[in-house]
Formats: structure tokens, C-alpha cells, sequence
């Protein structure tokens, strides 16, 4: 499936009301990057791993055709020797030598996607005990017109601060996160969409959020609302956006070229009282949090430790990583086939 024709699916759905307890049968915008995300973790590690060595092979041959042999250097060298916490079976922890920290890098993507998540999961959980708030996930798009990638970002991001100074939405939401995604349709026409995880005081009719969105936008009213069942997929969700900006393989040199000059552009932010939460938020507050104290218990171990998931010892590894994609290969070639992931 395309980005394309997943846009287009987006713009033909019906509208979900709000709440929606009814089963709708047509596949919507939202049903379709869910299946896809479903779809995606049904690969396996080193089906994964090989395809983020092919990116990255891609996005070095882009950068050498724009003469930019500094980021083709730092992408060669980001992730390609590690060190690699294992049972022989299991792997608890990769620790990379280098990290070119370049947006589109898929291996720094992932990286920043698992901090993003581990910042934000134990606030989310601490807000959601102590206001009587709802999590759902909003996706605002706008109408397609002639401008960069950079214009098209202003736009929305304009657009949905003025959302937030009106009434209304102050009255039915309490702050939450905003992601950016930007894909581009067959014209070459940017299509750039906001996600958003807002923390909903009470129900409201959708038509309602659509005018809004209209008055600020001018001409915009399609969006699309999913309350959130579970915070960390959730969350999850959202921040693929931020790791993964877009089919990177089909990139070329212009577009590589587009994207450089959004360098400081932010992909990822909070608002509203959740952001003034985050500020205040103490995480030794946090003790009724049993999946955040499990994630603490996962960070420190270390050689000599028994793995979590099978008891044996833990030791370290250094691979390189066309290594450690024939380690991944081993795994899961190997009896008995449930295959545990870190
Ligand atoms: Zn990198
Ligand atoms: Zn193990």
C-alpha cells in the first residue's frame, strides 16, 4: 500500500462520531496505518535490520550524489559496530559505537522513537491517574497546495495553535503531544498531517471539532478521531511518525536535498496542561507505575546477569552489523522457534 492511495483512503472515509461503540466496516485512513503497523511487526528482526542496511546504503549513495561526503561518512559509520548484550538466544541491549543523529537515519530514528517513548510513557500513565481524561488520537490534515515542505509544516502547526486558543477546544481537551508525518502524492504535492494524542475531558460531537478545524484552517475540515485503548501503543503509534518521515527508499537526490534545509524543524512536541505537567512531573512520584518499574529492572542489567527471558547468562558481543544481521538470522533459524526480542 502507498502513501498515495493511503491518503486517498483518508480523504473518501467517513468520519467516525464520537464515541463510537458501532463497528465500521470500511476500512478508514487511521484502520489502514494500523493494519500496516500490524503488518510491519509481523517481519522479522533480521528482515528489519536488513532493510534499515538498505536505507541506509540508499540514503549514503543520495548524499554523495549532493557532494555532502560528511553525512555519507556519518551514515556509514552511525550503528556499524556494536556491542551486543546477549544469552546466545535473547538480546537485552544493543549499544551502538557511533550515531549520526540524521533524521532520516533508521537506526537513529528507532533510537530516538525508544527515548521519545520512555520519556513520555511514565508521564502519560501519571496523567492519565490524576486527571479524569480520555487518550485520543486526532489526525489533522489540511488542503493540498503548491508550497515546500517547510511552508506546509508552518501551515499546520499554525493552524492547530490557533485551535488551541479557541473555547471549544479548551473546554473538551487538556494538552497532550503533537507529531508531524509528511507524505507527497503522485503531483509532487506535499500532504502534511498532524497526529496528535489529546487527553479529552468529556465527549463532544465530531462535527463540532470540524467546524473548528475549518474556522482556522479556512479550508480544511477533514480529521479523523480513534479513542486510545492502551497509552503505550498509543504512543507508540504516534511516534513512528518521528523515526520514520517516510518511504525513504523511494527518496531521491531532491528530495534528500528538501529535507536538509528542514534540519531544526521540530517533529515532536507537547501542549496545553500535559506540557506543564511534563515540566513539574517528578518520576520518584511514579511508584504505583508497574510497567515503568519493569522497564528500569530491563535498563541495568548487566555481563554476568541471567536473561530476563530464559535465566542463562548474560555476555557481551561486538558485531559488526552485517554480523549482527547474520546473528538475528541464527535465531530464528534455530529450535526451539519462539524467538524473544529486547
Ligand atoms: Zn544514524
Ligand atoms: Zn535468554
Amino acid at each position: 500500500m502507498t502513501n498515495l492511495s493511503l491518503a486517498t483512503d483518508f480523504i473518501s472515509s467517513p468520519l467516525l462520531t464520537v464515541p463510537s461503540k458501532a463497528k465500521t466496516t470500511k476500512r478508514t485512513y487511521l484502520d489502514t496505518r494500523v493494519t500496516k503497523t500490524h503488518r510491519d511487526n509481523k517481519r522479522t528482526r533480521s528482515q528489519r535490520a536488513r532493510e534499515r542496511l538498505q536505507t541506509k546504503g540508499h540514503l549514503e549513495r543520495l548524499a554523495n550524489e549532493l557532494h555532502e561526503p560528511e553525512l555519507a561518512d556519518k551514515l556509514r559509520r552511525c550503528h556499524s559496530r556494536l556491542s551486543v548484550l546477549t544469552c546466545g538466544r535473547h538480546i537485552e541491549r544493543i549499544i551502538p559505537n557511533f550515531t549520526c543523529e540524521f533524521r532520516l537515519c533508521p537506526d537513529c530514528g528507532r533510537r530516538r522513537s525508544r527515548k521519545l517513548q520512555n520519556k513520555y510513557l511514565p508521564m502519560m500513565r501519571a496523567f492519565l491517574r490524576h486527571r479524569q481524561v480520555t487518550p485520543v488520537h486526532l489526525v489533522l490534515t489540511q488542503t493540498h497546495r503548491k508550497e515546500t515542505r517547510k511552508q506546509s509544516a508552518k501551515r499546520i502547526k499554525d493552524a492547530f495553535t490557533k485551535l488551541q486558543r479557541r473555547s471549544f477546544w479548551k473546554e473538551f481537551f487538556k494538552g497532550g503531544t503533537w507529531s508531524l508525518e509528511f507524505t507527497k502524492d503522485k503531483n509532487g504535492l506535499h500532504h502534511t498531517h498532524l497526529h496528535i494524542i489529546g487527553f479529552r475531558r468529556k465527549f463532544f460531537d465530531i462535527e463540532l471539532l470540524r467546524s473548528e478545524w475549518l474556522a482556522v484552517t479556512g479550508d480544511s475540515h477533514v480529521l479523523h478521531l480513534k479513542p486510545i485503548q492502551d497509552i503505550a501503543a498509543g504512543l507508540r503509534e504516534v511516534v513512528k511518525y518521528v523515526s520514520k518521515p517516510l518511504d525513504i527508499r523511494r527518496f531521491g537526490a531532491d528530495d534528500l536535498r528538501e529535507f536538509l534545509k528542514l534540519k531544526n524543524m521540530r517533529m515532536f512536541g507537547t501542549f496545553g496542561d500535559f506540557r506543564d505537567f511534563c515540566k513539574r512531573f517528578d518520576p520518584s512520584d511514579n511508584d504505583g507505575d508497574e510497567a515503568s518499574e519493569l522497564e528500569k529492572a530491563n535498563r541495568d542489567l548487566t555481563e554476568g546477569c541471567a536473561c530476563p527471558k530464559c535465566a542463562a547468562p548474560l555476555f557481551d558481543l561486538r558485531l559488526s552489523s552485517d554480523e549482527l544481521l547474520r546473528f538475528y538470522e541464527g535465531i530464528e533459524s534455530s529450535p526451539p522457534g519462539k524467538v524473544g526480542t529486547s
